[in-house]
């Protein structure tokens, strides 16, 4: 069957036979549908979602477009964690190591960033030396020695994944929930672990907006999930303002050290807390999970942790004592201060995202080369109160020119209100 056919039935809202699905995937893998095919494809499943039937099928067959890891012999838990994307979210790097140190076996595969949302594998290409592209081999090896490895979508992992997820970034068809659920889980399942936990963003800066969206992306989840044998533990989390201080890549892993170095006491900080409590339970650890989480970060296990991974990785182990000894900073730093007085109602994940984005720190094609340095940090959070004056957020960009843009478009991102605002709750289920 010529693939043309394929997409003509996606774009008459029919269904794809298994075979069907076999072959896009393996002409994905492959390269023998051009992307321009599968781009005319993907906007038509955009327009005509998938049924749970073909989710199914895509996942199960993207999975197993390469090799799936096999963890035996390592020991359990074998556990995983991935969020389905936001702005300022580098919870993964900071719970990994915690998990780790907590004797957890963490064996992850990751992506680039999406739209305006962050890839934890463009967070860690700013650190000098650090590999993204470990062989299954390799990931095994690092599992085995020092509990925790991490990869990009590589030729041998979930390769139709990799294709796939450029395509839609390029192509606009991201928020598709049976698109997100089978890239998500179609890595899940090609990494092996037996116990994963599904942060599901939720608001402006996520790809889900609504908590109608984020429960239907849910239900997706659990209910591939349930085909393919593997357990997994949702949350559903805000996504409506930035997480943490710091958007953008090098910025993002100078907080993550400030955390593991136990600097810092934001509410980034109890959110991964909470997150890793919460992979602990699933993983059936007993007793308070929280100050489990918790003492990695006080008594330094965690950090120990995170050093054995970036020297794994091939990061200098010095990031964690001094992080911009090694990671790059953008020469340019703009102060945006607060017009108004008042109490934050909005500071809005979409627009610091996209101003992230327009810095040069996400591709707007799918071959762009990214700025790892820019970004904007946040000083605030929603509830805080401001006056005239005060400095709200810190733009790191490449010139001059470029910060101005980023200041004029931030103004879109704040609002305030006359009277006390509530701080948003970021666990929403
Ligand atoms: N994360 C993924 O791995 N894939 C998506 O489509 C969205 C978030």
């Amino acid at each position: 069957m010529s693939f043309l056919e394929t997409i003509a039935r996606r774009r008459d809202g029919g269904i794809h036979s298994p075979s069907e699905i076999k072959a896009l995937v393996q002409g994905a893998t492959d390269g023998t549908i051009p992307s321009y095919q599968l781009s005319a494809w993907l906007m038509a499943a955009y327009l005509n979602p998938l049924t749970i039937e073909e989710t199914v099928d895509l996942t199960l067959e993207m999975a197993a477009s390469g090799e799936k890891l096999d963890l035996t012999g390592l020991p359990k838990p074998w556990v995983d964690k991935h969020s389905s994307g936001g702005v300022g979210d580098k919870t993964t790097i900071i719970l990994l190591p915690m998990l780790a140190a907590c004797g957890l076996t963490l064996v992850k595969m990751s992506g680039k960033g999406l739209g305006i949302t962050g890839g934890t594998v463009d967070k860690l290409s700013s650190i000098p030396g650090f590999r993204t592209d470990l062989t299954p081999e390799e990931m095994i090896h690092q599992a085995k020695t020092i509990g925790l490895a991490l990869t990009g979508q590589t030729p041998r992992l979930a390769p139709a994944d990799g294709v796939l997820y450029a395509l839609r970034d390029a192509t606009e068809t991201v928020r598709s929930i049976p698109l997100i659920a089978s890239s998500i889980l179609s890595k899940k399942i090609a990494g092996g672990a037996d116990t994963i936990l599904l942060d599901i963003k939720c608001g402006s800066g996520a790809f889900m907006h609504t908590l109608e969206e984020a429960q239907e992306l849910c239900d997706v989840l659990n209910a591939v999930a349930s085909v393919a044998g593997i357990r997994l533990k949702t949350e559903i989390t805000d996504m409506n303002q930035p997480l943490g201080r710091a958007a953008g890549n090098a910025l993002e892993v100078e907080e993550v050290v400030r955390i593991l170095r136990n600097e810092e006491h934001s509410s980034l900080r109890e959110f991964t807390i909470q997150m890793a409590a919460d992979a602990l339970t699933a993983a059936g650890v007993r007793g308070d999970c929280c100050a489990i989480a918790e003492q990695t970060l006080t008594d330094g296990s965690a950090l120990g942790k995170a050093r054995e991974w970036v020297v794994a990785q091939g990061g200098p182990a010095s990031l964690l004592d001094d992080p911009y000894s090694v990671l790059e900073r953008a020469p340019v730093r703009l102060e945006f201060a607060s017009t108004g007085t008042g109490w934050v109602e909005q500071w809005d994940a979409a627009v610091v995202g996209s101003v992230v984005r327009d810095l040069g720190g996400g591709r707007k094609a799918k071959d762009d080369s990214i700025d790892l340095r820019v970004g904007v940090e946040s000083l605030i959070e929603i509830g805080d109160q401001v006056v005239p004056g005060q400095v709200i957020a810190r733009i790191h960009a490449a010139t001059s020119e470029s910060a101005q843009v980023a200041a004029a478009q931030l103004q879109g991102a704040l609002s305030l209100s006359e009277s006390p605002i509530e701080r948003r709750a970021r666990f929403l289920d």
